[in-house]
């Protein structure tokens, strides 16, 4: 049976030296920071090749979070793209400021400068960047223009693990970034999980405070801040795992490129982009008549998902945020098909074969 994700093979995978870490931390009983906490938190800012990395309880208050720490003033807004998971939006909101919704390229699924420059404004101090399937572009030019109108770069990497533009990695671009360790990302926990990155020492500085009720040391509270920990057992799990993500987005990258050679090409597949070293999170094609097809892809044994099936101003929680064409079509559009180091060759042929042949059944 082919799997869209298949947690037990990754556990499977690292079973032995996991266990041995487990065993480690239930012999001394510490089950909140400690060592995994920090060894996690220095391994994946230097993959990263960033300053500083703080793990929090999971990818939504890591954005939270990031962006509290920029200290925006009240009646300011952020620029989002219109095609995201809500997190994104709701890490806005949630600081009690504006989403600027922005709209996205059609081939690319995410924004380009000129969609920023379509939507910002006087009130606009930051943009989320999300590097949304593993994909991204301009980032360069988009930090420079952050820079130059002396606004904010927030990434929101939590499908980007591992992806490389122009030799940096992603999440190394902004101010301060965000990545999300739930088990279905490319680097997933067994669990919740989260972490901040950053190179900026005072936004590091703040981060850690916030994400540790706002406390300078034991009971000595400098503001009000909140609770949200990496679990210690977690970052065992990432620790481990992290030796294995270079593998995986490997792997991954050979299925997109068995997909990209023997998908037939009338129908839209993910670009491949010379400046990036794309870890392909997810493999996301484009069809007409997009629920049939997941429905015929279905009877044929082979699983899809939908990312995302509705555009982030199209959904009752952002209502009366403006219409954004784009992100609308993809939504009707998009179609992730199985990827990642579970899928054996046979898997991707049958694939590939079962997605061919639907095509050519409805003339899609
Ligand atoms: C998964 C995801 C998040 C949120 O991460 P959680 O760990 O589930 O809170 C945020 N943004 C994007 C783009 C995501 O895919």
């Amino acid at each position: 049976m082919i799997k869209f994700l298949d947690l037990h093979r990754q556990y499977m995978l690292i079973k032995d030296e996991l266990d041995t870490k487990i065993e480690y931390i239930h012999k001394n009983s510490s089950y909140i920071n400690g060592d995994f906490v920090s060894e996690f938190e220095k391994n994946f800012a230097s993959y990263l090749d960033c300053e500083y990395c703080i793990g929090v309880g999971n990818g939504t208050d890591a954005l939270e979070i990031a962006i509290k720490s920029l200290d925006i003033s009240p009646g300011s807004n952020i620029i989002v793209p219109a095609n995201s998971f809500i997190a994104s939006a709701e890490a806005v909101s949630n600081n009690g400021l504006e989403v600027n919704f922005c709209d996205v390229d059609p081939r690319e699924c995410v924004i380009t400068l000129e969609n920023i420059k379509s939507v910002i404004n006087k009130k606009t101090k930051a943009i989320i960047y999300v590097s949304l399937y593993g994909y991204a572009n301009y980032l360069d030019e988009i930090k420079d223009y952050c820079n130059e109108n002396n606004i904010y770069l927030i990434e929101d990497c939590a499908q980007s693990h591992g992806s490389e533009y122009k030799g940096k990695k992603v999440g190394s671009w902004g101010d301060i970034s965000a990545f999300s360790f739930y088990p279905g990302k490319t680097l997933g926990a067994f669990g919740d999980g989260g972490a901040i990155i950053t190179s900026n020492k005072k936004l590091a500085k703040s981060a850690r405070m916030i994400a540790n009720h706002g406390r300078v040391k034991k009971y000595d509270h400098e503001f009000v801040g909140r609770n949200s920990r990496l679990d210690t057992i977690q970052s065992a799990v990432l620790l481990t795992k992290l030796n294995y993500l270079d593998d995986e987005i490997q792997k991954r990258q050979e299925c997109a490129y068995y997909y990209e050679e023997n998908i037939v090409d009338d129908i839209l597949k993910p670009i491949f982009n010379d400046h990036l070293y794309q870890s392909f999170h997810l493999y996301v094609i484009q069809v007409n008549n997009r629920d049939i097809f997941q429905k015929e892809l279905k009877s044929r044994g082979i699983p899809s998902g939908i990312h995302y099936p509705i555009s982030l101003p199209e959904l009752k929680a952002y209502a009366n945020h403006g219409n954004f064409p784009t992100a609308t079509l993809l939504s009707n559009k998009v179609l992730s098909l199985p990827i990642g180091s579970h899928l054996s060759e046979d898997d991707l042929k049958n694939i590939t074969t079962s997605v061919n042949e639907v095509f050519k059944k409805y003339h899609n």
